[in-house]
C-alpha cells in the first residue's frame, strides 16, 4: 500500500489525511524529519506559511525534504505548502525549502476577497472543472523553464504547477470532494520517473 505523509506542524493537515485515505492510501502525520522514512511521497498543507517555516527549521525539516526531493521523492504543496516550496517570496524573508523553481505572491487577492471559490479548467484531471477554494491564497508569479503551469484563473494567473515529482496549488483540495488532485498526486508520487 501506498504510504504517503502528511507533515502535520500547523494547518490543515487532518482534512488531507482523510482525502488521501479516501483514495485508498496509507496515510500519515509527520510530526518529526524521521517520520519521513518509508514514505512514497509527503504533503505539505495549507496554514500559515510563516509558522509552519519557523517550525520546519526548529524541527530540521528543510535538508531533509530537500534532500529527498533531489533524489526523486514525491511532494505536494498547497497553499502556504506552495510558497514553502517556491525558490522566492518576493518582499517576504522567511524560511522555505525553496525547491521549486517559482516565484510566489503571497496573500495575492487582499483583503477584499480573502476567500472566494471558483469552477476552473485542470486539463491533465480531465475535461470537467476543478471547484477551487481559496484562503488567503498566494498566487504564482515567475516561473522558471522547467514549471509547467497546470491551471489560471480567468485572467491568466497561474495557480497550480509541476515541476517533476513536485505539484504545488494556490486553492484547497482537500476541502472539496472531487479527490482528482489527490489522485493525480498519487500517480506521480507511484511512477518511477
Ligand atoms: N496566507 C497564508 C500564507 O501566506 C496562506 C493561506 C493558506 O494556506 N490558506 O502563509
Amino acid at each position: 500500500m501506498t504510504r504517503i505523509g502528511v507533515l502535520a506542524l500547523q494547518g490543515a493537515f487532518q482534512e488531507h489525511i482523510e482525502t488521501l485515505k479516501k483514495i485508498g492510501v496509507e496515510a500519515v502525520e509527520v510530526r518529526l524529519p524521521e517520520d519521513l522514512d518509508g514514505l512514497d511521497g509527503l504533503v505539505i498543507p495549507g496554514g500559515e506559511s510563516t509558522t509552519i517555516g519557523k517550525l520546519m527549521v526548529e524541527y530540521n525539516f528543510l535538508d531533509s525534504i530537500k534532500k529527498r526531493a533531489q533524489n526523486g521523492f514525491a511532494i505536494l504543496g498547497t497553499c502556504a505548502g506552495m510558497i514553502l516550496l517556491a525558490n522566492g517570496i518576493p518582499g517576504f524573508d522567511q524560511p522555505t525549502i525553496g525547491i521549486l523553481d517559482i516565484d510566489v505572491k503571497r496573500n495575492a487577492f487582499g483583503r477584499q476577497v480573502d476567500s472566494f471559490e471558483v469552477d476552473i479548467p485542470i486539463p491533465e484531471l480531465g475535461e470537467k472543472y476543478f471547484r477551487a477554494v481559496f484562503i488567503r491564497a498566494p498566487v504564482i508569479g515567475r516561473t522558471g523553464p522547467d514549471v509547467k503551469v497546470l491551471a489560471h484563473l480567468s485572467d491568466g494567473t497561474p495557480v497550480a504547477a509541476r515541476q517533476g515529482k513536485i505539484l504545488v496549488c494556490a486553492f484547497h483540495p482537500e476541502l472539496t470532494d472531487d479527490l482528482r488532485f489527490h489522485d493525480y498526486f498519487l500517480n506521480i508520487a507511484c511512477s518511477r520517473s
